[in-house]
């Protein structure tokens, strides 16, 4: 199966993915979102609250990471086969302008521009832009989703779009840039704008996979600085195999020629794979470029697909993963900011101290919750809560208490210094009290004994 096939394959199930993932939810939650609007990134169907956004440092580095692995194992494999740029050309290019409009006239030939001085071309055009307008808005949504989930942003849209005209503008822009960016800079966002271009080639090393032209097995068609000297079939020697048939370079959707090398602008498509399969194909031959090394082709060696990086990368993956489980795993199901009150503390009647506190509660759950206060811990039975039966809270709200913590027993002796002890505090929710539940640490100050 060509290449091209396989990876029509790959953009599919990449776009179910992608147009599906924002409608599944786990217990209320989705897979990712990060709602601006609620302040809360939703991962893996658990909610967590803006505060707790220190896990989104380990996600960009376990994606920053993952990108880099993937380009020193399979070079621009991300460009090719998954990234929305290239999917969103071939929609396009290949399918509207091509099979359906019939404007281009071969999937083999991307060079050759459709001819406008056709008026039935013209309106092809239009036609072409029009049918990629719906889908950059379809697209457009798409990403929106990610940031409004999908039934707030259908409810805003349909309902009252004018009171949501950030939505509207980022939907609207969205597309209008997706539409300029298809229809009129091509690839060349992918030559010139994208960032992740010019970085590559620091990741790429000798086991690399790439897209390769194997001048042993061909011929050198370009000298060493880079100029053709090879224009027809009869100016290479006998056994060597280039036919000069250009397939590989008219199929090329960046317009380069594979056969100088290793390019910036390659995006390891495949696609004159393809096409020299098939040349020389047809004469009994093995292709002249092949998705491999130059360690393996330049040098003959096997490509070491696990090599020292690859296993650095690996590696690291695995710490960030395992350090994100465990950070996930500390998430708390409430939120609960404890203040001291400026005054050090009061001494009331039978030499019963006093600290003041206020405390922010806040329910993070999208169900109502009451919560309690407990003293545990060392001082549990000797510290009570005062000012603080329970706290009921809807889904999302917050809510102040400024309570008391008081004693009326000798908890030091120190006729030197006031001292601070530490108390620890539950607040738990009543109806999930082994789930719902976090633990703070309250600085008490007990007065000197005189
Ligand atoms: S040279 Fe062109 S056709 Fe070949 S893999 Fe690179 S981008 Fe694709
Ligand atoms: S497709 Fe193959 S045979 Fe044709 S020009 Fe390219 S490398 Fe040579």
């Amino acid at each position: 199966m060509e290449f091209r096939i396989k990876r029509y394959y790959g953009y599919v199930i990449a776009s179910i993915i992608s147009l599906s993932l924002p409608f599944i939810t786990i217990g209320g939650n989705h897979i990712f979102l990060l709602s601006f609007d609620k302040k809360q990134l939703h991962l893996m169907g658990t909610a967590f609250d803006m505060q707790e956004l220190y896990l989104m440092p380990f996600i960009l580095m376990l994606l920053f990471i993952g990108i880099f692995a993937v380009t020193a194992i399979g070079g621009r494999a991300f460009c090719a086969w998954a990234c929305p740029q290239t999917i969103f050309r071939v929609i396009y290019r290949d399918l509207i302008e091509t099979k359906l409009l019939g404007l281009r006239k071969r999937i083999s030939n991307k060079q050759r521009e459709p001819d406008y001085s056709k008026k039935e071309n013209i309106l092809k055009r239009v036609v072409a832009i029009l049918i990629w307008s719906v889908l950059a808005l379809i697209a457009s949504a798409n990403l929106l989703w990610f940031f409004v989930p999908p039934e707030q942003f259908f409810d805003w849209m349909i309902n009252n779009p004018m009171e949501h005209t950030i939505t509207l503008g980022m939907l609207l822009g969205t597309a209008a840039f997706l539409i300029y960016d298809v229809v009129f800079l091509k690839e060349d966002f992918c030559v010139y704008v994208c960032p992740y271009s010019r970085v590559q080639s620091v990741l790429y090393d000798e086991d690399t996979l790439q897209a390769i032209y194997d001048p042993k097995q061909g011929g050198k068609i370009y000298d060493d600085n880079h100029e053709k000297i090879v224009f027809k079939k009869k100016d290479l020697a006998e056994d060597e195999d280039c036919v000069a048939c250009q397939q590989c370079v008219t199929v090329c959707p960046t317009h380069i020629d594979i056969r100088k090398g290793t390019q910036l602008e390659c995006i390891n498509c495949l696609e004159c794979v393809d096409a020299c399969t098939k040349v020389q194909g047809k004469l009994g031959r093995e292709t002249l470029i092949h998705w491999s090394s130059t360690s393996e082709i330049y040098r003959g060696n096997k490509t070491q697909l696990f090599r020292k990086k690859t296993y650095m990368y690996l590696a690291a993956i695995a710490a960030i993963f395992v350090m994100l489980v465990i950070m996930g795993g500390k998430k708390e199901y409430m939120l609960l900011n404890i203040n001291r009150g400026t005054e050090l503390y009061k001494i009331k009647d039978n030499n019963r101290v006093i600290n003041n506190y206020s405390l922010l509660f806040q329910n993070t759950e999208p169900n109502k919750h009451t919560y309690k206060l407990e003293v545990v811990g060392e001082y549990a039975g000797k510290v009570d809560i005062k000012r603080f039966t329970s706290l009921t809270l809807s889904a999302g709200k917050k809510a102040k208490k400024v309570i008391r913590l008081s004693t009326s027993e000798r908890l030091v002796d120190d006729a030197t210094k006031d001292t601070p002890l530490t108390v620890m505090v539950k607040a738990y929710a009543i109806d999930e009290p082994e789930r719902v539940v976090i633990y703070r640490k309250m600085i008490f100050f007990y007065p000197r004994s005189d």
